[in-house]
């Protein structure tokens, strides 16, 4: 087993391998090219596997998508290989945090003949590509690609076959091989739709407003907006579990409030609420207070986590609230439970995922940073949520803090989430990516792992790094998230 204190992990590692052996995993990382910001739960999923291995996609040099893959039976890692280019993109190597948009992140999905899609590329969408019909617009341009080969990562091809206009992108798959591509329709103040594709992602069926963005009936300076997060529940059916952004109109806030569900039966593409009311749709501001809401939150900022249903086809849904708090809230059949707080200890940046193993029993894998260490470890509850007791760790950085992904689809128990390294102090926005399961991280030989080749060199040679470098570490201490 291997227990990922990654500093004294690869010395270790290293003194093992000097005395026994010549290639074995001597660093926790399979690659050190993540940049910016390179995952979230938001963008979904960013890692899966099939037929054996694992693939996991993130925001590389010029906030790029790279791919690589995990194959379990040798052990072995492929790339990470660029996937396509970004169009938000920008070169030289910026050092200033703020200088890029990271909302081009991959989602990533493989088909049922193991092609493996992502879309990524916009924060709205540019206004060159014409006018946007469910919001407006931003910018990038939304962007699908395939692997040309199934099962094989190292060659791409874009398919224009989505529209441009986009972002958060998450996709779902259903048992028979339906792909639904979930996103908002633009920057903050743009519906969420989906459009689904029952040919491999090959072509996809026009825009499915769900969400509606619009001047809201309260206040005419306040904009009905959205966060949204879908994923597979029961069967054939589609979650949705979310937040109201009430964002100021012109300009932009960082409010946030109330939690929401409802589900969509894609046997007909109809959506309910949790009692099975019928809804329609696209959703209003109006019909989702009256209809989905589980609880008001008042002037306490809510902020989107995820969702499963158990056995019983009954959601269990986390938001994450000030304070890096995640609250655990559970549809009990007829109610939703009053919400608990899942760590006691909750830290800054707090995320994750959980997998539902009864209607009471429940395991949550979350990130906890503090005081520049982070970890990634289980929280367990056998009585549905009334109590959270701390489990294993599976992963830990003394020096530095983490970012994690949303649970890897289908999951193999060694690769369960894709975690990136963040470190304010550093002089680049280069981050070590890693691939975290029940037995640490799944390294890799050092020399496979580094992918900077000499762009560290590069940009200490710049002579604007060093006050870049200060301004950055005052704007990150004062902002971690980066979701307008
Ligand atoms: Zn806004």
């Amino acid at each position: 087993m291997i227990f990922s204190v990654a500093t004294l992990r690869a010395s270790l590692a290293l003194l093992v391998c000097r005395a026994v052996c010549a290639a074995a995993a001597d660093v926790a990382y399979f690659s050190d090219n993540g940049y910016g910001n390179p995952i979230s739960t938001l963008q979904h999923p960013a890692a899966e596997h099939f037929n054996g291995v694992t693939y996991v996609a993130y925001s590389g040099p010029h906030e790029d998508p790279y791919v690589a893959a995990y194959v379990h039976a040798t052990g072995k890692w492929i790339g990470p290989i660029q996937a396509g280019v970004n169009t938000m993109g920008k070169s030289p190597d910026q050092v200033d945090p703020g200088e890029l948009d990271n909302h081009g992140r991959p989602a990533l999905i493989v088909d049922r003949q193991g092609y493996i899609h992502l879309v990524f590329g916009a924060h709205g969408g540019d206004s060159s590509y014409g006018q946007n019909k469910f919001g407006t617009p931003g910018k990038g341009r939304l962007t699908h690609v395939v692997s040309q080969k199934s099962g094989d990562i190292t060659a791409w091809k874009t398919l224009e076959n989505i529209s441009p206009f986009g972002t958060y992108t998450q996709w779902v798959k259903l048992a028979n091989g339906d792909l639904y591509l979930f996103y908002r329709h633009g920057s903050h103040r743009s519906d969420w739709v989906y459009q689904k594709s029952v040919d491999d992602g090959r072509t996809f069926a026009p825009e499915v407003s769900v969400l509606k963005h619009k001047v809201s009936s309260d206040k005419p300076t306040v904009h009905d907006s959205w966060y949204a997060w879908f994923d597979n529940g029961q069967g054939d059916t589609i979650t949705a579990s979310y937040v109201y952004h009430p964002c100021a109109f012109p300009g932009h806030n960082a409010r946030r409030s109330n939690t929401y569900y409802m589900l969509m039966d894609c046997r007909d593409g109809s959506w309910a609420n949790v009692q099975g009311e019928r809804l329609t749709l696209p959703v209003t501001k109006e019909s989702a207070d009256k209809l989905t809401l589980i609880q008001a939150t008042g002037t306490e900022k809510s902020n989107h986590g995820t969702c499963h249903v158990d056995a019983e086809g009954r959601p269990h849904v986390f938001f994450r609230f000030p304070g890096g708090q995640v609250r655990y809230y559970r549809w009990d059949g007829k109610a939703w439970q009053k919400p608990t707080t899942v760590a006691d200890e909750s830290g800054q940046g707090q995320d994750g995922d959980f997998i539902i193993d009864s209607p009471l029993k429940v395991r949550m894998l979350l990130c906890q940073n503090h005081a520049g260490t982070g970890s990634v470890g289980w929280w367990n509850t056998a009585d549905g949520g009334q109590r959270w007791t701390k489990g294993a760790n599976l992963f830990l950085l003394m020096d530095a803090s983490i970012q994690v992904t949303a649970l890897v689809r289908n999951a193999h128990p060694d690769a369960r989430m894709l975690v990136g390294s963040r470190n304010d102090q550093q002089e680049h926005l280069y981050h070590q990516m890693y691939l975290v399961g029940d037995h640490g991280a799944l390294g890799r030989p050092a020399d496979e792992a580094g992918h900077l080749g000499d762009r560290l060199e590069t940009i200490k040679a710049m002579p604007q790094t060093k006050g870049k470098a200060e301004a950055k570490r005052k704007k990150k201490a004062s902002k971690l998230d980066d979701e307008p």
